[in-house]
């Protein structure tokens, strides 16, 4: 939660995610400054990053009860391997079960907006309203809706400083990252899976690569493809 080390240098828009990590956790130091993953290979890249630079950092990921198994062996693996990094699940109270009673059979098929405000956003907000950086592996070309990334910027929904150090990477980037360092990754990346989150909403892509992120397997067939996390339609 509070991060001890990193660098004073200047960075800029163009800087390279390390020098970026380095800056942020000098800059706001002793700041609530958390980072968010859903533990897609960005989010794994960027944990290996902070978690090289600091003695103590809290990552939060919001559990929807619907992980894919592959993204339960994952997060194991990553407790393991950086004992210093505080993982903590902030994901709903609403079980499957509860959510079933309450809005019906299969919310997501129905009405995915309504799951996901469920499942992810209203927890999320929650997360904020307790930090004052937030630092997120988003990257510019993953979609047409995070193409405007900077890689700090004032979030207006959440009234706090985001900071995106990948947002200049390309998935080719992240993927030598991970292999050069041995970073942990979700087993399903190179099974056609480039983007994942819940089990009822990602499809594998035929033909992708582990080295190509589209968002066509992410609630296919719908006219959906973010989860509105982000705002801005992201
Ligand atoms: S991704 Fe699908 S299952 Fe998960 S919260 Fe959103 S609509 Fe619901």
């Amino acid at each position: 939660m509070l991060p001890e080390t990193g660098s004073a240098e200047p960075v800029s828009e163009s800087s390279n995610p390390e020098a970026l990590v380095d800056w942020a956790l000098h800059r706001f130091a002793g700041q609530r400054t958390i980072m968010t993953s859903a533990f897609g290979m960005e989010g794994c890249a960027l944990i290996d990053m902070i978690a090289r630079r600091t003695s103590a950092f809290t990552v939060v990921y919001l559990d929807t009860g619907f992980f894919f198994p592959e993204t339960m062996t994952l997060l194991e693996r990553l407790i393991q391997r950086y004992p210093r990094i505080d993982f903590v699940n902030r994901g709903t109270t609403l079980s499957p079960q509860e959510q079933k009673e309450r809005y019906g059979d299969e919310l997501w098929k129905r009405d995915p907006s309504r799951c996901c405000q469920l499942r992810k956003i209203e927890p999320m907000k929650a997360v904020m309203e307790e930090a004052d950086v937030w630092v997120t592996g988003l990257r510019r070309s993953q979609s047409a809706t995070r193409q405007h990334l900077r890689v700090a910027e004032w979030d207006w929904r959440y009234d706090l400083l985001k900071i995106n150090p990948l947002a200049n990477w390309e998935r080719r980037d992240v993927w030598e990252y991970v292999q050069r360092h041995d970073v942990p990754f979700n087993a399903l990346h190179v099974r056609g899976y480039p983007s994942i989150g819940c089990t009822h909403c990602t499809a594998p892509v035929e033909g992708s690569e582990v080295t190509d992120y589209v968002r066509d397997g992410r609630w296919s067939g719908q006219d959906k493809t973010e989860c509105g996390l982000h705002g801005d339609g992201i």
